[in-house]
């Protein structure tokens, strides 16, 4: 039985790109009889608003998406919001301790950044972390806690990691992809990329497809998943949606989100058929219901290269 999911972040509105990704995931799920789950990625609590979450159910059900468990319909593996799991993220930093794989790390913001010559780490951060606090000693460790409080970084192993993505094929990061990261911070909440792999080990997930932007997380969780003894999933990356600058999807592209394009009067058939056409499922952008693209749907129709958000499809959603 195949079970995938999507994990929105509540730190803004949904844009057409984030209902792209939803739809493609739930079309994956759906074509294969599979059960789909729907997770509220609140971990960051500072950045996270309760009305963005209410919002993403009710725009993700406004397009015509469903799920088996979630928030608001409950289900197994609850509570499907992370904010509520934090003892599950605890107990697997409690095991990766035992491991010998994590320490702490009391490098300042400024020394993490100043590092130039450092090669990059993932696309999102600045450079990889060169390891200042991996080899301190016991009494050194001592002795700095008494000064600030650390943030706790994994171990990444110095080995490359190769995996097959369902969309953009096969990948190979080069040892240490991204350097060792932290997995709970100084203000002592608990990293995304440590969240979401305990959850999603937790909630049997055996497929997850997300956005381009997190493939090159992809070998910093594989590298969890492995300590913490799981089976991966598989992962399938979504190539993003850009805006005619060729920069990622943002506020500056226009009201791009699902809850402005609502307010204009456009039928969710319309976005549907827009985001269709976008991925390869049919050829040019015509109404169509979320049903009616499960039939004969695979991951192979996808194109791989990132879609331009222009004026056409901008006036195809109601904006001139
Ligand atoms: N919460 C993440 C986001 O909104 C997605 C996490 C994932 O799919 O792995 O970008």
């Amino acid at each position: 039985m195949l079970r995938g999911r999507f994990a929105p972040t509540p730190s803004g509105l949904m844009h057409i790109g984030n209902a792209r990704t939803a739809l493609l995931a739930w079309l994956q799920i759906r074509q294969a009889g599979g059960q789909f789950v729907l997770r509220m990625e609140d971990i960051d609590k500072p950045r996270s608003k309760a009305q963005f979450a209410s919002q993403a159910l009710e725009d993700l059900r406004w397009l015509g998406l469903d799920w088996d468990e979630g928030p608001d319909v409950g289900g197994p593996y609850a509570p499907y919001q992370q904010s509520l799991r934090e003892q599950l993220y605890e107990d697997a930093l409690g095991q990766l301790e035992q491991r010998g794989r994590l320490y702490p790390c009391f490098c300042s913001r400024a020394e993490l950044l100043a590092v130039a010559s450092a090669p990059h780490g993932l696309s999102a951060e600045g450079p990889a972390y060169g390891g200042t606090c991996r080899n301190l000693t016991a009494s050194e460790r001592a002795e700095r806690c008494l000064h600030k409080h650390p943030s706790i970084r994994f171990t990444m192993e110095e080995r490359d990691i190769v995996f097959e993505d369902g969309i953009a094929g096969l990948q190979a990061f080069p040892p240490g992809a991204g350097g060792d990261f932290v997995v709970k911070r100084a203000d002592e909440l608990f990293s995304y990329q440590l969240a979401v792999v305990v959850d999603d080990i937790a909630m049997g997930i055996t497929d997850v497809l997300r956005g381009y932007d997190l493939l090159d997380s992809t070998p910093r969780q594989l590298m969890l998943y492995e300590a913490l003894g799981a089976t991966p999933p598989r992962f399938a990356h979504v190539p993003l949606l850009l805006g005619e600058d060729g920069k990622r999807l943002a506020k500056r592209h226009g009201s791009i989100s699902l809850a402005a394009i609502r307010e204009r009067g456009v039928q969710p058939e319309r976005v549907l058929g827009l985001l269709a056409a976008m991925s390869g499922l049919i050829d040019r952008p015509a109404p169509i219901a979320a049903g009616e693209l499960v039939g004969g749907f695979t991951l192979a129709q996808i194109p791989r290269e990132p879609v331009i958000v222009d004026s056409q499809t901008l006036e195809w959603l109601d904006m001139r």
